[in-house]
């Protein structure tokens, strides 16, 4: 089992649906739905505090209550991400067994397991 493409080596590949064939999808954990964005927005809250401090006199009160309370979420899905994972490795790598046509996203080379 390889998860590089034959032809170019590129890591960058793609599953292929397969018609009549109901497609397999790996079961995503609740916890890294609400990880990924609130990690987007504790991101977007400390690029704008940091613009704040930089143009104006510093982050207002509102501003660094809410970078923190996203700060702790984003902690707490983290740790609940964490304790998924070794559940989300297996579901990922049952999808990627079940998963024949591969396609390659650097030279579009289609292949079969
Ligand atoms: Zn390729």
């Amino acid at each position: 089992m390889q998860y590089r493409c034959p032809k170019c080596q590129s890591p960058k590949i793609m599953p292929v649906a397969q018609p009549g064939q109901a497609a397999p999808r790996p079961v995503v954990p609740k916890s890294l739905m609400f990880l990924v964005p609130a990690l987007f927005l504790l991101l977007l809250l400390v690029i704008i505090s940091i613009a704040m401090w930089i143009f104006g006199d510093g982050a207002g009160t509102t501003l660094q209550t809410a970078t923190v309370i996203v700060f702790i979420l984003s902690l707490i899905a983290g740790f609940i991400f964490y304790k998924d994972l070794p559940d989300f490795k297996i579901s990922m790598q049952a999808f990627m067994q079940t998963q024949k046509k591969w396609k390659c996203r650097e030279c579009n080379h289609e292949w079969e397991i």
